[in-house]
């Protein structure tokens, strides 16, 4: 068993609970054994959330600047030991070194960006139109949250839901992806570390996510839940909320177009499209999925695409040498493997950039010329290093193609210069629209999606009030 420095226990009420059955946790790369970790039943899972409740009732009166103090904390022990939490995203996840790095870095920044926030929490005064009353708005933590996160981004994506739950007051129950557990619970140590008291943060790993997850929504002590993953899962958890009018948060797929028009800077744009395909292995909700290019700069784009594709290293991420990680499991390598099958059935050449290891999840990256809008490869997202490249002519072909999805995620707009390139993303129908650059993400910006991409936003100045119910109080003043 390779070692990796994390807890393996279940997080309840801060204590480290082992179980009798256990589950394995693989390394992607070499299909070793990383470690064998916690198993809730049901019981275990209302456990958490009675210490989650139990501990609400302090934590939620405990003034912000403490709370604040414990999450800067955080921040620093987090960003004292970036490569401690890179290495296990690195293993468990299969991601390229300097992609674990990198998330790993964005992940603490949650940290520091809502300690900020705790005490920035405002409530309003103002007096009734007609006069009559006073109308007092406040903001008060919603209660015991329950989060579920994916595997693609094990650390930022707890952290995201994490920072700011703990900063509004909030205590919470995390259930993190079956194939990437490690890291969350490396941060539930990291939290306790920095002096989160018992209950405030648990963390539970369960190989009946259903029927755990339903015993949960269902226990009338959780007021809220968080969830990021696919847009089919969020559907099917939605129903159960609505059982109990659960407020819910929902970060969910996408099918981010990326579109050149005429008179963008090609060079950029390739740079651009690097990051927003390449980041993660293409393994991101904001993954540039579909590139749509006008016909003027179509063949030098697609050309210099392959080249850069081509260049890249492909092997075990967790050596800084390689570009390109392994998939997370062997089954999302072959999901991806198939949708090319499936384009290649409707009749497009897919070759492969590179060579790939034999042992191992990986996949190499594939530029696709002469992809129809409207086929496989433009209609589901393909989570993997495949630009599959549509030609336009006309920018408002570009615009329809570009919205022409149940998805509204990220955009990614090409131009000539940010003017046109603003009035372009405007028209997009997505939460999200990076203008001639490659990456969106910031956590001091409000991430999210519009349609089935989901409800609400983390991060920047709304991530809080996911967690904070807003009351109003009429008052003779
Ligand atoms: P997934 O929906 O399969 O799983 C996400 C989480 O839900 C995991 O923890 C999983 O164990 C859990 N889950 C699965 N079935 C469940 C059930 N019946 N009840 C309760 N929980 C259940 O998604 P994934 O494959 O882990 O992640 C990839 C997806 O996540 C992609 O669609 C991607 O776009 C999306 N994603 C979205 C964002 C965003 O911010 N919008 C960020 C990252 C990933």
């Amino acid at each position: 068993m390779s070692s990796v420095t994390a807890p393996t226990g279940l997080l309840i009420g801060g204590e480290w609970q082992q179980t009798q059955k256990r589950i394995q946790v693989m390394d992607p790369a070499t299909f070793t054994v990383l470690a064998e970790i916690g198993d809730a039943e049901v019981a275990d899972g209302l456990d958490a959330v009675a210490a989650a409740h139990d501990a609400f009732q302090t934590w939620s009166v405990t003034p912000a600047r403490q709370r604040a103090e414990i999450l800067r904390r955080a921040f620093e022990i987090m960003s004292a030991e970036l490569e401690t939490c890179a290495r296990i995203i690195s293993l468990e996840n299969g991601k390229a070194w300097r992609d674990a790095l990198g998330e790993a870095t964005y992940a603490a920044e949650f940290f520091r960006w809502f300690s900020e926030e705790a005490s920035r929490i405002e409530g309003g005064f103002r007096y009734a139109p007609n006069r009559d009353k006073t109308i007092i708005t406040d903001h008060r933590p919603i209660g015991v949250a329950y989060m579920i996160t994916p595997w693609n981004f094990p650390a930022a994506m707890a952290t995201r839901k994490l920072a700011p739950a703990l900063a509004a007051g909030c205590t919470a129950v995390l259930k993190p992806a079956g194939e990437t557990p490690l890291t969350a619970l490396w941060i539930g140590d990291v939290l306790q570390r920095a002096g989160a008291p018992a209950g405030v943060v648990n963390i539970i790993t369960t190989s009946q996510t259903g029927p755990v997850s339903s015993a949960i929504l269902a226990d009338p002590r959780v007021a809220t839940l968080s969830f990021t993953g696919s847009t089919y899962v969020g559907k099917m958890l939605l129903k159960q909320t609505a059982d109990r009018v659960l407020p819910s948060s929902m970060e969910l797929g996408g099918n981010a177009p990326f579109i050149a028009f005429e008179g963008a800077d090609v060079d950029a744009a390739v740079s651009g499209a690097m990051i927003a395909k390449m980041r993660n292995g293409g393994a991101a909700c904001t993954a540039a999925n579909r590139f749509y290019i006008h016909e003027s700069l179509a063949e030098e784009f697609t050309t210099k695409l392959e080249s850069a594709f081509a260049a890249l290293t492909i092997g075990p991420g967790i050596d800084p040498a390689n570009d390109l990680g392994a998939m997370v499991s062997v089954k999302e390598r072959d999901k991806i493997l198939e949708l090319l099958q499936e384009a290649v059935g409707e009749g497009v050449v897919a070759t492969p950039s590179s060579t790939v290891p034999e042992l191992g999840a990986f996949i190499s990256p594939y530029v696709v010329r002469d992809v129809i809008h409207g086929s496989a490869l433009t209609r589901n997202e393909v989570f993997g290093p495949v630009a599959p490249i549509v030609t336009f002519t006309d920018e408002d072909e570009g615009v329809r193609m570009a919205n022409d999805t149940e998805y509204g995620l990220i955009s990614y707009v090409f131009a000539k210069d940010p003017g046109t390139g603003v009035k372009l993303a405007r028209r997009m129908e997505s939460g999200m629209v990076a203008v001639n650059r490659g990456l969106a993400s910031d956590p001091a910006a409000p991430f999210g999606g519009m349609k089935e991409s989901g409800l609400g936003r983390e991060g920047g100045f709304a991530g809080i009030h996911e967690f904070l119910e807003t009351q109003y109080f009429a008052v003779d003043l």
